[in-house]
C-alpha cells in the first residue's frame, strides 16, 4: 500500500520513512522545500522512484493545495494498480520550539489549522485512506490532577493562556491541534479512522540531515548542549520526567496505521522515568572522554520530584506491539554518536 507522510523531514519522521521503506510501503512526504525533500531522496540512493517520492507544501495550512496533491496521488494509484492502493496518512509535522515572535502565526496556526486542513484535504480528495495517525503528543495528556497517566487525560490549558504567555503555547498548539482532530472526526463523520501517538521527550539517533549543530531538533538539544558543555556549571530543570526512544516512536505510528484496533485510540508511548542527571549521567557512562563537559558529581542534582506521576503504556504494548526500548543509557549514547557524527561537539 501507499502511504502520504506529511513533514518528511523532521526528526520523527525520517525514522518513519525508514520503516515504511523497509516494509515495502510506497510513501509520498511532503516537505517545505525541495532542498530537503532532495536531502530525504539522497538517503535512500538505491530506492527506485516509484517507492519515495516528495512534494513541496510551502503551507501545511493550505486545504487547496494538499487536495490537489492527494487527488493526484490517488489518480496515479488507481494508474498503478488496484492492489496497492492508497490507504494511509501520517500527520508529523507540526512547529516543536520554544523561540517564536507570534504564537499564533508560528505556532498555534500551523498546528491547528494544519491538522485539520490535512484532515480536510483527505475527505474531500482521497476517498481510498482507510487511516489518519496524527503525531500529538504527552503535553496534550498533560495535567497536574493526574497521578498515573494512561493517555485519557487533556491538558487543560486554553488559546488564550497559549496567546499571553509563551510558556503554554506549545503546549496548547498540541493540545488544541489533538482535540480538533478528534472534534474533526465526530462532527465529519468521514470514511477514515483517526490515531493519536502521544510521546514524551523523545530522544534517539538522528536520521534526518542538519547542516550544523545549531539545527538539532528540540528534545535533542539537551543532550547536544550538555556534550558541547553549556551546562558544565549546572544542568537546567528537567520538566518532563518521561523519554521515549524515537526508533520506537517511528515504529507506533507505522503500527498505528496496520493495526485494525488501533482506530479511535490516543497512544501514550512512553518508555520511562528520567531526569537531566540520569542523562548526563548516561553521557559519561557511554563517552567518559566528554566527562569535563558536565558539571562534578556534587553538583549532579536529579530533580525528579518524590511524587513524581506514574505512567501506563499497556495500550501501546498491547494494541500496537512495541516493545519499549527500556535503556536511556543506550538511547543518549547513541544520541551523542550520531551528534559526533554531524561534527561540533
Ligand atoms: P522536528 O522539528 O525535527 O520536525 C518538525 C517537522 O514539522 C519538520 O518536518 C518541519 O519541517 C515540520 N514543520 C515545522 N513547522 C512547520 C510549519 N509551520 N508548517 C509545516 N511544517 C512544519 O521535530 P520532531 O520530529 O520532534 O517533531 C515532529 C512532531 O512530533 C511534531 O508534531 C512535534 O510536536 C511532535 N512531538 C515531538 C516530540 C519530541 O520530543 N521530539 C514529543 C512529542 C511530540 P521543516 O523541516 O521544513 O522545518
Amino acid at each position: 500500500p501507499a502511504n502520504v507522510v506529511a513533514g518528511g523531514s523532521g526528526f520523527i519522521a525520517s525514522r518513519i520513512l525508514d520503516i515504511l521503506i523497509e516494509k515495502g510501503y510506497d510513501v509520498v512526504t511532503t516537505v517545505r522545500s525541495a532542498q530537503s525533500g532532495n536531502k530525504i531522496l539522497e538517503r535512500y540512493p538505491k530506492l527506485s522512484q516509484d517507492r519515495l517520492q516528495y512534494v513541496v507544501v510551502e503551507d501545511i495550512t493550505n486545504v487547496n493545495s494538499l487536495t490537489l496533491i492527494l487527488t493526484k496521488m490517488c489518480d496515479y494509484q488507481a494508474l498503478q494498480s488496484s492492489n496497492r492502493p492508497f490507504d494511509g496518512v501520517i500527520h508529523t509535522a507540526a512547529p516543536f520550539t520554544q523561540t517564536f515572535s507570534d504564537p499564533v502565526k508560528e505556532m498555534l496556526d500551523p498546528a491547528i489549522k494544519g491538522t485539520t486542513a490535512v484532515l480536510k484535504a483527505v475527505k474531500q480528495s482521497a476517498p481510498s485512506v482507510k487511516r489518519v495517525v496524527l503525531t500529538s503528543s504527552f503535553i496534550a495528556m498533560f495535567n497536574p490532577q493526574v497521578a498515573v497517566y494512561d493517555g485519557t487525560s487533556w491538558n487543560p490549558v486554553t488559546r488564550d493562556e497559549a496567546v499571553q504567555n509563551p510558556r503554554f503555547t506549545y503546549s496548547a498548539s498540541k493540545t488544541l491541534a489533538e482535540k480538533a482532530a478528534w472534534a474533526f472526526i465526530d462532527s465529519e463523520k468521514p470514511s477514515f479512522d483517526l490515531v493519536s501517538i502521544n510521546p514524551p521527550l523523545v530522544f534517539g539517533p538522528l536520521r534526518q540531515h542538519i547542516a550544523s549543530l545549531d539545527k538539532v531538533n528540540t528534545s535533542n538539544q539537551r543532550i547536544r548542549d550538555m556534550v558541547q558543555g553549556k551546562f558544565s556549571d549546572k544542568l537546567p530543570p528537567t520538566g518532563i520526567h518521561l523519554w521515549v526512544d524515537v526508533r520506537d516512536v517511528a515504529l507506533a505510528h507505522v503500527r498505528a496505521l496496520e493495526v485494525p484496533q488501533a482506530g479511535g485510540n490516543r497512544f501514550l508511548v512512553a518508555a520511562g522515568h528520567m531526569s537531566n542527571k540520569k542523562i548526563a549521567e548516561a553521557v559519561i557512562a557511554t563517552h567518559p572522554e566528554l566527562r569535563s563537559r558536565l558539571p562534578a558529581a556534587e553538583q549532579l542534582v536529579d530533580d525528579t520530584p518524590p511524587n513524581v506521576y506514574g505512567f501506563d503504556n499497556a495500550k501501546a504494548v498491547e494494541v500496537l506491539g512495541i516493545t519499549f526500548r527500556s535503556s536511556l543509557r543506550e538511547c543518549v549514547g547513541d544520541t551523542v554518536e550520531s551528534l559526533a557524527a554531524v561534527g561540533g561537539i
